[in-house]
């Protein structure tokens, strides 16, 4: 690597443990942070509770404004924060330096349309009982949402909730994951060195920090494996406070016999290494129509053999980097070496290489639904490959999963795409693509099964989700303040009005009800 950067962070003390945050490929330790505690995380949800009030008062436009800055503080560091993000993941800096711009685009597209997504909305009567009111749904923010993040994209993937989140009006106690927190305390630094009011809090430390997360705020953003996020849901029912779950994936790709090869083999290769195959809508399986089975395979292979491996800091000369840490290069080894003891055989790659976390991107061939490596999460840079009949089999063997994030169809036909879409049990289809939908921030970004709950994204519900509905109901005129439910409760006057308002509302549902 040619920039690591070495960094303490926080205030610590003698009593405060620290973690080590180590660069996978040599193992140097790049960062520290605090392991924080439940009294901390509680401490710094209170004052953030505190802070919000005043952020939500800033209305939409205003809140849009200090996004703006962050966004203008993010491209002003944007060379040093990918340094940073490169130290604590051995990206390739072609893929590190997507991470940056990604946010932008979310803080650029939810600033500009917040005003309208919260808008009041004016509700129309349903019937004559509620037709005196005036109706309206006001979007109002849960005062703190907790973020919590995996390690694979580390400021993508924080700004892909927080944006939406402080825009809606909430504070922020973001927990990145321990592997790769130091590109989320650079968000933190980026937020107080604009000057921005303090409703964005960053708390580092291991799983313990993210349960007292749970435990303290009022709506809870979850990113990671479908294991804890269990967990959290199982925490969130205990509060009874609302969570959105997005969790692992095991997304099948799909190449029809009438497919361009060419663009699926790339297509493929790069939806299923990008990252190191480290996202959660990698493609994780392929299965292919037998007519093109042969060729689909040695084109796959191909590309997957031409790609460069490595770690090379600023430079563009690496392809694929290394896999987040030992534990999940040791999960990745398991499932190919599983899958060959089984009767599989590897094409190209297949074992780990060089120093630290690498393992070779690999074609995986002969596999089935019995292998670890077609029923499990891999998240690594492996591609199996399984020959299939037709169309059916295809969509039957791609349904076969416990998960339901993405897939991806590869054909020349649209239409035909498009029908095989509707038949698969996932959030998201991407048609002679992979990943795309991501890019989209007007789609909803969810999981069905056992991949999530709620979906983030997704245009106004992206950021209504962060909020709580409210009714507000209100007399039309001073003449409409009598009430027909009041009856027999107001004397005089009111008696009156309201056994005339009675006698109007059921001649009218009578009328309704003919018609
Ligand atoms: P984990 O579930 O291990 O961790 C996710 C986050 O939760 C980390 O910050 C972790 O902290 C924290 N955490 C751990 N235990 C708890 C707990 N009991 N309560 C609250 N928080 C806790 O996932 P990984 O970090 O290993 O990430 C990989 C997974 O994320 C894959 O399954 C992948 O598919 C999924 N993912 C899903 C995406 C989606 O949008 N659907 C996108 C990206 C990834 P710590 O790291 O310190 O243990």
């Amino acid at each position: 690597m040619a920039a690591i950067v070495v960094q303490e962070v926080g205030v610590l003390d003698s009593e405060r443990e620290l973690l080590d945050v180590r660069n996978p490929a040599d193992g140097r330790v790049v960062g520290r942070v605090p392991n924080e505690g439940p009294k901390v995380v509680a401490d710094a949800v209170t004052a953030l509770r505190a802070a919000q009030t005043a952020w939500e008062a800033l209305g939409p436009k205003g809140r849009g404004v200090w996004l703006g800055k962050l966004r203008d503080w993010l491209l002003d560091n944007e060379s040093r924060l990918t340094d940073v993000l490169q130290s604590e993941t051995v990206k390739p800096r072609a893929e590190a330096a997507l991470e940056v711009p990604f946010i932008c685009d979310v803080i650029n597209y939810y600033a500009r349309n917040a005003p309208a997504f919260l808008a009041d909305e004016k509700v129309r009567a349903s019937g004559p009982m509620s037709l005196p009111k005036r109706l309206r749904t006001v979007y109002r923010p849960y005062p703190v949402v907790g973020v919590i993040t995996p390690w694979n994209f580390p400021l993508a993937m924080p700004g892909l909730d927080i944006v939406p989140a402080l825009l809606a009006g909430a504070a922020v106690a973001l927990k990145p994951s321990e592997v790769t927190p130091l590109s989320a305390v650079e968000l933190a630094t980026g937020w107080a060195e604009i000057g921005a009011p303090p409703v964005l809090r960053v708390l580092t430390g291991a799983g313990a920090t993210g349960a007292a997360v749970v435990d303290t705020v009022d709506y809870i953003q979850f990113t990671g494996s479908t294991r804890t996020g269990r967990q959290v849901a199982r925490a969130a029912a205990d509060r009874l406070v609302p969570c959105g779950l997005e969790l692992g994936g095991k997304d099948p790709a799909i190449v029809l016999a009438d497919a361009d090869l060419e663009h699926a083999a790339a297509g493929v290769a790069w939806g299923g290494l990008f990252n190191a195959g480290q996202v959660c809508f990698s493609v994780e399986r392929v299965y292919v129509e037998a007519p093109v089975y042969d060729q689909f395979v040695a084109r796959l292979t191909a590309v997957v053999e031409s790609l460069r491996q490595g770690a090379d800091g600023r430079g563009y000369r690496v392809d694929v980097g290394a896999l987040a840490n030992q534990a999940q290069r040791d999960i990745v080894e398991r499932h190919v070496t599983e899958a060959v003891q089984a009767g599989a055989r590897v094409l190209t790659g297949g074992k780990p290489t060089g120093a630290g976390t690498f393992f070779e991107p690999t074609v995986l061939v002969d596999v089935d639904h019995s292998m670890s490596c077609v029923r499990e999460e891999t998240f690594g840079p492996t591609i199996p490959v399984i020959k299939v009949a037709d169309e059916d089999e295809a969509v039957r063997l791609a349904n076969d999963t416990e998960y339901g994030l993405s897939a991806s169809v590869w054909t020349r036909d649209r239409a035909r795409g498009e029908r095989i879409a509707r038949r698969l049990d996932v959030g998201a289809v991407n048609i002679n693509d992979a990943l795309f939908n991501l890019f989209a921030l007007t789609l909803p970004h969810g999981g069905w099964k056992s991949s999530g709950i709620g979906a983030r994204l997704g245009g106004a519900r992206g950021i209504r989700k962060y909020t709580r509905m409210q009714a507000i109901t209100a007399p039309r005129g001073p003449e409409l303040q009598e009430q027909i439910l009041w009856y027999p409760y107001r004397p005089g006057r009111g008696r009156v009005v309201s056994r005339m308002l009675r006698a109007m509302v059921a001649r009218d549902l009578r009328r309704r009800f003919r018609r």
